[in-house]
């Protein structure tokens, strides 16, 4: 018997980040468009890659969200129509808006479905009726609802929700900081946002118990990650109906890993109907391998505390870090080979793992590597293209990783 379960829906920064997110098992990416978005930094897609992008993912059963989510001026909408007009016309699934102008703009002048974006704050039945009655069919609803008030929102609003189940967190109510505007002259709110409340400030004032003055650093606005893979259950019972990862302008690596993991963990559930599973201890333990700070349930089930803040030195916890991925397979009777692109030097003999699509990591140990010209060689570098030999059950595009020495 099957069950039912949420959509996954990973992050896509650029065209790699996508088709590495869906072959690792996202059922649907979200990505930005060169404006308009609020990641002005991500590698954000051009129109051919968009296009290549959406086919590629609906040749694979999944689908493709752009975000919208900029705070628009009125200039914005000089060129919005245009952009809208492709989008439909390369099939893009929904867009994530988070302005009511844009979200009237679109479903009068086309077919595309509207997303409201998580900028909006949408934390309530009210809010989420009057957003539907403007045309959106789904809410992206604020971190700082819980899953049993999403639930309920769902069903009483009878529109479609999306939650972040992992990824980082903003300190601020979503779409209302503007602490990188005052901090840095940059705007979060146009895809500028300089992460200022990660910087570690100076506290001044007067102990309200004691009557004493003190004076201290610390990183008090800075969150902990989100990580929500024991609260899967509690998504699936309130029939939540998409899971958002947080992370455009993260790795590859963080794309396929954080796509494998919790894409595992559902069709455990679709095939089980639980999570009893061995398997739930190494699924957390490979979500510890991305860069992250600790992690936190955040508001999922209670609402977030003093002790989601990470007051520590602020830095995200790398174990591993990607050294390539695989571009061609050959296994012939003649030849058996990996042809990998390299992202990060490594050496003859060092200890790498392959990350299958599903299942364990593959540790192996390469005793050579060749150049493009099959040539020896000892040690590889960025950017080029090596053989190194193959490895059992090794697919294109898998990735190939390494422990980092703390
Ligand atoms: S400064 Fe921090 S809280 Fe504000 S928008 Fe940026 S990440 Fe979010």
């Amino acid at each position: 018997m099957s069950h039912w379960v949420p959509e996954l829906l990973a992050p896509a920064g650029s065209l790699e980040k996508l088709k590495v997110a869906i072959l690792y098992g996202a059922n649907a990416v979200y990505l930005g468009g060169q404006k308009f978005g609020l990641r002005s930094a991500a590698e954000n897609f051009t129109l051919e890659e968009l296009e290549e992008g959406v086919q590629f993912a609906h040749e694979r059963n999944a689908q493709v969200y752009v975000v919208l989510n900029s705070f628009f001026h009125d200039k914005d909408f000089d060129t919005l129509g245009e952009f809208i007009a492709k989008l439909e016309e390369f099939k893009v699934d929904a867009v994530i808006v988070s302005d009511p102008g844009v979200i009237k703009y679109i479903t009068e002048n086309s077919n595309v479905e509207v997303h409201l974006s998580t900028q909006a704050s949408c934390l309530n039945v009210q809010s989420a009726k009057l957003w539907k009655k403007l045309g959106v069919t789904r809410v992206v609803l604020g971190r700082e609802v819980s899953v049993a008030e999403a639930a309920k929102i769902k069903k009483e609003a009878g529109l479609e929700v999306e939650m972040f189940i992992h990824g980082s967190m903003c300190m601020a109510y979503s779409g209302n900081c503007v602490i990188s505007n005052f901090t840095q002259g940059r705007d979060s709110n146009r895809g500028g946002c300089a992460h200022s409340c990660r910087f570690e400030y100076k506290l001044e004032g007067v102990d309200p118990n004691s009557g004493t003055e003190f004076s201290k650093n610390s990183f008090f606005m800075s969150s902990k990650d989100l990580e929500g893979i024991r609260v899967l259950p509690e998504f699936i019972n309130g029939e939540i109906d998409s899971l958002k990862v947080e992370g455009r302008m993260k790795s590859h690596l963080y794309a396929g890993t954080i796509s494998k993991v919790y894409s595992e963990a559902l069709s455990y559930y679709k095939e089980h109907g639980d999570f009893l599973s061995d398997e739930l201890k190494t699924w957390e333990n490979e979500l510890t391998k991305v860069s992250h700070r600790a992690y936190t349930n955040a508001s999922l089930v209670e609402p977030a505390k003093a002790d989601s803040i990470y007051d520590e030195r602020e830095h995200e916890e790398i174990e591993y870090a990607a050294v390539g991925a695989i571009l061609e397979v050959v296994n012939t009777d003649k030849n058996k080979y990996l042809l990998v692109e390299v992202r990060s030097a490594f050496n003859l003999q060092e200890d790498l793992e392959l990350i299958p699509f599903r299942g364990r990591a593959v540790e192996f140990k390469m005793d050579s590597i060749k150049n493009v010209m099959d040539e020896d060689i000892e040690r590889t570098r960025p950017g080029s293209l090596v053989k190194i030999p193959y490895v059992e059950g090794a697919k294109q595009w898998n990735l190939l990783r390494r422990r980092v020495e703390q």
